[in-house]
């Protein structure tokens, strides 16, 4: 090789034919984005909100996760990853398109706003914060948490889409709508109104708004305490009354209020109004997420100290509880409790975890049932 270098050296003194080819390549590494162990300084990422536990606190080293294969840009297989590249089949609508195009942000080299930069918004708009890439990505990629990162930073101090307050605040406007639900039903159900709260909100046109029950579970479930009709004896068991089954769809809690029972054990809500926050922290909205989460944690630290299993069946919000409130309230962990959420009553591992009534069989079901498995419950919950 030395013997090539010299000749062409002499007939090329300038090194003008294919500088750094062959007789004088550059150094094996010198193309890896990040080579050594001397990590350059991402003055950027130097305050994050998010604690990024699984990466020693440092959103870089979070970023540096994606090796860059493209397991996230298959159209088939098993796991959900990444369902915007499998309608888009774009590179930046993928989980390793995303992962770099944070990686140039934080560079500042190629993309230079910085936390204002629209290319890096554009793609993280269609990412469905589904969490499938934590599971599915070999090296657990957490998007759904960078995304929200990215949101809280690129809106600090400034107005946001609309779809934001609407859906972000929704726990809250939902529970003001429910004071009145018959009438917030009618309300949202007339023709302008509808369809401007359909655009506020982010929804499509031709979906129809979900209804509000006449009744919240909390409300109902109460109300039947007081009648003395719930069980009183046996173990305890915490039941997380979501926002979505509370406000909306009752019937989910009540059933799960009535296996429960029937499995042996009583039940009891968390006092006061709960949220897991889920919505501001998928908006970015995140001191909002933190304060939510902060009463969540409030709200349950005296039950799970007595050593109550807590029970989820919405698993974004178990998901949000498990992971995110770790993320936005790290050392928070409630005393006693192993993590803050067991997931639904109908996996083994609820039965497991809590060790109780382990004979318990669930009475025969007379008709077929069908169920799906939502992202973040293969994903975050474990289930
Ligand atoms: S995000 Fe994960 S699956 Fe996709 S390229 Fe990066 S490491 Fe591979
Ligand atoms: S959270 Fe879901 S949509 Fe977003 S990058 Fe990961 S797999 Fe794709």
């Amino acid at each position: 090789m030395r013997a090539f270098g010299e000749f062409k050296r002499a007939w090329d003194p300038d090194g003008l034919m294919n500088p750094g080819i062959i007789v004088d390549p550059l150094p094996l590494d010198a193309d890896i984005r990040v080579a050594t162990d001397v990590r350059p300084e991402l003055p950027l990422l130097s305050r994050t909100t998010l604690a990024y536990g699984e990466d020693d606190g440092d959103f870089a080293k979070a970023l540096r996760r994606c090796s860059g294969v493209g397991k996230c840009r298959r159209q088939s297989g098993p796991g959900v990853m990444c369902p915007s590249y499998q309608v888009t089949q774009e590179e930046k609508h993928s989980t390793r398109g995303r992962a770099h195009l944070l990686f140039e942000m934080a560079n500042g080299e190629v993309i230079t706003d910085g936390w204002r930069s629209e290319e890096v918004r554009e793609s993280l708009d269609l990412c469905l914060s589904c969490k499938g890439c934590l599971s599915d990505c070999p090296v657990n990629v957490d998007m759904a948490s960078y995304k929200s990162e990215f949101l809280h930073q690129h809106y600090k101090g400034r107005i946001r889409p609309a779809a934001h307050y609407s859906m972000g605040w929704l726990p809250v406007l939902a529970r003001l709508a429910s004071l009145a639900p018959m009438e917030a039903n009618r309300a949202v159900r007339l023709p302008g109104v509808s369809s401007l709260a359909k655009r506020m909100a982010g929804v499509a046109a031709e979906r129809d708004l979900p209804a509000f029950a006449p009744t919240t579970f909390t409300r109902a479930h109460r109300r039947r305490l007081n009648r003395g009709e719930g069980r009183a004896g046996g173990p305890k068991v915490v039941l997380w009354p979501d926002t979505f089954g509370n406000l909306f769809h009752p019937n989910v809690l009540v059933s799960a209020v009535r296996v429960l029972e029937d499995a042996g054990f009583s039940v009891v809500l968390p006092k006061g109004q709960v949220c897991c926050g889920l919505t501001w922290v998928s908006t970015g909205q995140l001191d909002v997420a933190r304060a939510v989460m902060r009463r969540a944690v409030a709200a349950l630290a005296p039950l799970v100290s007595q050593g109550l299993p807590v029970v989820g069946l919405e698993p974004s919000c178990t998901a949000a509880l498990k992971h995110d409130l770790v993320e936005l309230l790290p050392g928070r962990r409630v005393h006693g409790s192993p993590p803050p959420c067991t997931p639904s009553p109908g996996s083994s591992t609820s039965t497991r975890r809590t060790g109780v009534r382990r004979a318990w069989t669930p009475p025969p079901w007379p008709r077929c049932t069908a169920t799906s498995t939502p992202c973040p419950d293969s994903t975050r919950t474990g289930s």
